[in-house]
């Protein structure tokens, strides 16, 4: 029997707000535990919750870059469950009224294009951290994220593969770093994605029994937590078995899913409005003001970048791959820089700088316009591309400009016809047996003495210019 899967998605982004979501402690990462904490988020009684209102504009933000329609009127509830993590027994959440609901996501998976339906995006207030590797077998908490402005996003069941999947998460991700809103890095958790995976017979209506894998720390982890459900699933229905509906980890090392708990429903959780806070009325002026200043996202960039400056499709794709390696090469191609030769130079041999020295485009310290000046100086004949690749390593470690490497090195490409006739001119009575067998039909000699000019000339001679006038001199 075939099975077809159907996959949603739940996307816990953390907003990248200075302050805590309903108190004014410091949300910074890296902090030592419990030291950005207070009354509120520690959850004391008598304790008032105040929503942070960058919350919502960049929430807002996100719903508007998701085609989400805005809550006009949207509150906060109670979920109520007792937790280590959760010192009030019940987080601040949003449950029947969420801020953006009815959106969708385009995604393109092996060139065609799909589009994800997104239920709902909610605000929320994230849980503290358990840790329960300490010495001595002992846990502890860490409250700081207790209370860090969180995000969830929500898909419609629109997703059919692990492929899909991928492809939704890296445009989600995309798209939040385009707004500015999340720094997405999974490994520090602020961006964890959760899939609820099914599968039916093919052609079936009706949904099959769904698990839920959470805690899943990269993309390429997710993918293969999906893959490896859905094969699992399949072989247990195969077998006359019956999938359970149950929260499953994700084991990294083994490559395998394994069951954690039963997975709660809504009613468990024993919803209620939050009474400490005022409904959020996010009119239309609000909802406008925030439209107006969304960033130009990444379909349309990646599309505007094609057209104005005759670049592929893939490199167009590449380029605007983050809004800062956009913004880079913009700042290039505004410099001067051939468009094309740009791109080439930024996608490749740049971007392999970066790779390997794992920086991010931010940290590069070739300034744009110095790329732009090194390919001019490639153009203009000054310097070779091979020299260039040089020049650019080492503009890349030291930050300074190409033409102030070219100078310290002496690296300028010989393109003088008349330096290079008298320097080809000795290489050949230097070489008179060579010139004997040139003469005498054997092709295959030019490239010795390609090399032998190269060598005297350090390798700066211009290489077009040098052969015209190597075969000049040679000829008869
Ligand atoms: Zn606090």
């Amino acid at each position: 029997m075939e099975f077809e899967a159907v996959i949603g998605m739940e996307v816990h982004v953390e907003i990248n707000s200075r302050s805590k979501v309903f108190c004014a402690c410091a949300t910074d990462f890296h902090a030592p535990p419990n030291t950005n904490v207070c009354p509120i988020c520690l959850g004391m009684p008598g304790t008032l919750p105040v929503l942070n209102v960058d919350m919502v504009d960049k929430s807002v933000a996100v719903g508007l870059a998701l085609n989400c329609a805005i809550s006009r009127w949207s509150k906060m509830d109670r979920k109520n469950y007792f937790y280590p993590d959760l010192a009030k027994n019940y987080q601040i959440s949003q449950y029947d009224l969420p801020l953006c609901h009815g959106g969708w996501l385009d995604i393109e998976v092996d060139g065609a294009p799909r589009r994800i339906g997104i239920t709902r995006a909610h605000m929320e207030e994230d849980t503290a951290r358990n840790t329960h590797t300490l010495a001595g077998g002992q846990s502890g908490v860490d409250f700081n994220r207790c209370g860090l402005p969180l995000l969830e996003i929500v898909t419609e069941p629109d997703i059919r593969s692990a492929k899909e999947a991928h492809a939704y998460l890296t445009a989600l991700k995309q798209i939040l770093q385009y707004l500015g809103v999340s720094d997405c890095n999974m490994e520090e958790g602020s961006l964890r994605a959760e899939a609820n995976i099914s599968i039916r017979p093919t052609g079936q209506e009706a949904f099959g029994t769904k698990t839920e894998v959470k805690n899943v720390a990269s993309f390429s982890g997710v993918f293969k937590a999906i893959d490896y459900e859905i094969s699992r699933q399949a072989q247990v229905l195969r077998s006359g078995g019956k999938v359970i509906q149950e929260t499953r980890g994700w084991d990294a090392d083994r490559g395998v899913t394994f069951s954690q708990r039963l997975k709660e429903s809504a009613h468990d959780y024993r919803y209620f409005p939050e009474p400490d806070l005022v409904p959020i009325v996010v009119d239309e002026a609000w909802e406008q003001r925030i439209r107006e200043s969304l960033p130009e996202l990444p379909i349309a960039r990646k599309a505007r970048v094609e057209s104005q400056y005759g670049l592929s499709a893939y490199d167009a794709g590449v380029i605007t791959m983050t809004r800062a390696l956009a913004d880079y090469y913009e700042a290039v191609a505004a410099a001067g820089a051939d468009p094309k030769k740009a791109a080439n130079w930024l996608t490749v041999e740049l971007q392999a700088l970066l790779t390997d020295s794992k920086q991010e485009i931010t940290e590069c310290r070739v300034a744009p316009a110095a790329l732009a000046e090194l390919v001019a100086l490639i153009e203009s004949g000054d310097i070779s591309g091979k020299m260039a690749k040089d020049i650019l390593g080492d503009m890349f470690i030291t930050g300074k400009t190409a033409r102030a490497i070219v100078a310290e090195k002496g690296l300028v490409q010989i393109s003088d016809s008349g330096e290079l006739a008298e320097i080809i001119r000795r290489v050949l009575a230097e070489n008179p047996a060579q010139v004997e067998q040139y003469r005498a039909g054997k092709e295959k000699v030019l490239g010795f003495l390609v090399g032998q000019v190269m060598r005297a000339t350090q390798g700066k001679a211009n290489p077009q210019i040098l052969n015209d006038l190597l075969r000049d001199e040679l000829a008869p």
